[in-house]
């Protein structure tokens, strides 16, 4: 890699940012870390329209919580800024001006009933209308339009746009870095607009112009800007700068059916399409996020850097090191990549797994047991990160937890009839008064210790170890799930222990 590597995540605060944004973000920050690079944000602002008060916060705040934060951008000035498009306007006016003033732009003056007007006579003749060298001698243009009626169409005010004037007849031969050459022939290209009536530039001008100026080395972003890389290298051309080199990243597709996925596929399926979640201020619709539904940002984001990309290896579980290390663009696929779910899943699992206990439990108890009032031992750290390592294993979320777990902070309040109607038959009450005295007299009330008791005393008695273990969890859990029987008893303690068999004696009997 022999130039100094820039790359920068771009977008648009048009509203939230989907995943698949958060993944071009991602490749952008695996590519620069991995070649000692810089990454930057940039918001592109000009389209006013479409622009969304909260979108640039709620951007920084997913960066930073996905663990990827920038290098420089918004608020980390390094001598490339303003960072945000709105506040380069004059930059991009000097170059749009200059543009015209060496031939590869002209004023455009039509206005948009008569382009709506050429639309529809087009779409009479089953042809789309398209704006370049086989029409643009027709339309009113600086092109078409003698210089002193172009002048005095200036000096009165009227509304213009500058177009890029598109070379005819030339086969572009472009360079992806994923997907290899690509031919385009300028031909078929419209002439873009590049700079609005309302003195603000379009996206492919000031798109160019800032990663002229930022020295961008690499552009990497999502396989809906292909066609727009025609135009671009033609701009660099244009200004004559080198331009930076390409790479297009491959959509993510829906986990059914063909086409992007949407936040539509999200709400029916049931996942997040967002990092975060977001309300919209104007309709109030919440839209969940990843970090609400309680994903590990770990988790996230080595799900995302699965979609498009594979180390070629066996290996799935990377940490962002590991990510930095692996990454290329070689091995990023030109085909769209298929979001899954339970793959999604299985990555929060996994993380959940190798977390350790003391972590999962400071979190289980700040996001969960400190919101409830009166559980038993809600704040004993040891306690709640010894119930972690008992249930852990079956968890995916820090709130698996609380259902997998509530009765080691509180006393049953029913018990599952199904199972009480198994396990709870004539004379249970008698066997269970016994354990009571059992385990009365053990002093050192320790998992193991409670386990010979129990099961001496049902050896001798010939009794089979359902008939007194299933009601024992029963009193204990009020269902049948749970660790050994005799782990949570330990954990509860003899008094708690022996008061919830007497609470189920009463009830059940
Ligand atoms: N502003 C564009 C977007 O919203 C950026 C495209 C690019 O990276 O060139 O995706």
């Amino acid at each position: 890699m022999p130039k100094n590597v820039r790359v920068r995540f771009a977008p648009s605060p048009t509203g939230p940012l989907h995943i698949g944004g958060v993944r071009t973000a991602l490749y952008n920050y695996l590519f620069a870390k991995k070649h000692g690079g810089t990454f930057i944000l940039r918001i592109e602002d000009t389209d006013q329209k479409r622009y969304v008060a909260n979108a640039e916060k709620y951007i920084i705040e997913a960066l930073e919580w996905s663990g990827i934060p920038y290098d420089e951008g918004l608020e980390k000035e390094a001598g490339y800024g303003p960072y945000r498009q709105s506040e380069r306007k004059e930059i991009y006016q000097k170059y749009a001006q200059q543009l015209v003033d060496a031939g590869w732009g002209y004023y455009a003056f039509d206005t948009a009933e008569e382009l709506d007007k050429q639309r529809k006579n087009s779409e009479a003749n089953k042809e789309t209308f398209i704006y370049n060298w086989h029409n643009r001698s027709e339309m009113n243009n600086s092109l078409s339009l003698s210089k002193e009626e172009v002048d005095r169409r200036i000096a009165a005010g009227d509304n213009y746009v500058i177009r890029f004037k598109t070379p005819k007849d030339e086969i572009l031969v472009l360079q992806d870095l994923i997907r290899g050459e690509v031919k385009i022939d300028t031909n078929v290209l419209d002439d873009k607009v590049l700079y609005k009536t309302d003195g603000m530039p379009t996206y492919h001008l000031a798109n160019i112009i800032d990663d002229h100026l930022m020295e961008i080395s690499h552009v990497i972003r999502g396989e809906e800007w292909l066609p727009s890389m025609a135009l671009h290298i033609l701009l660099y051309r244009a200004f004559d700068w080198e331009a930076p080199e390409f790479a297009h990243l491959p959509l993510l597709m829906k986990p059914v059916g063909k086409g992007k996925l949407s936040k539509r596929d999200g709400d029916k399926l049931g996942f997040p399409v967002f990092p975060l979640e977001y309300t919209n201020k104007s309709t109030n619709e919440v839209s969940r996020g990843y970090r609400e539904d309680g994903y590990f940002p770990e988790a996230f984001i080595n799900m995302l850097a699965f979609l498009g990309w594979n180390p070629g290896t066996e290996q799935e579980i990377f940490s962002l090191e590991e990510l930095i290390q692996a990454f290329s663009l070689e091995r990023v696929s030109k085909s769209g990549a298929k979001f899954n779910l339970d793959k999604t899943k299985w990555f929060q699992q996994q993380y959940m797994q190798r977390a350790d206990d003391s972590e999962i439990a400071r979190m289980f108890q700040t996001d969960i047991l400190s919101k409830a009032e009166n559980l038993t031992n809600q704040n004993d750290t040891k306690y709640i990160t010894k119930v972690v390592s008992l249930i852990k294993e079956r968890a995916t979320f820090v709130a698996d937890l609380w259902d997998l777990g509530h009765y080691f902070f509180e006393t049953p309040s029913s018990y599952d009839p199904k199972v009480a109607k198994k396990a709870w038959k004539e004379g249970t009450d008698n066997l269970m008064k016994e354990v009571i005295i059992i385990l009365d007299e053990i002093s050192d009330f320790s998992s193991e210790n409670i386990e010979t008791n129990i099961k001496t005393w049902i050896q001798e008695k010939e009794l089979g170890f359902g008939k007194v273990l299933m009601p024992f969890r029963l009193s204990l859990v009020g269902s049948m799930q749970g660790p050994h029987v005799f782990d949570i008893a330990a954990m509860i303690g003899k008094d708690e222990t022996i008061s919830r068999i007497q609470k189920a004696i009463n009830q059940l009997s």
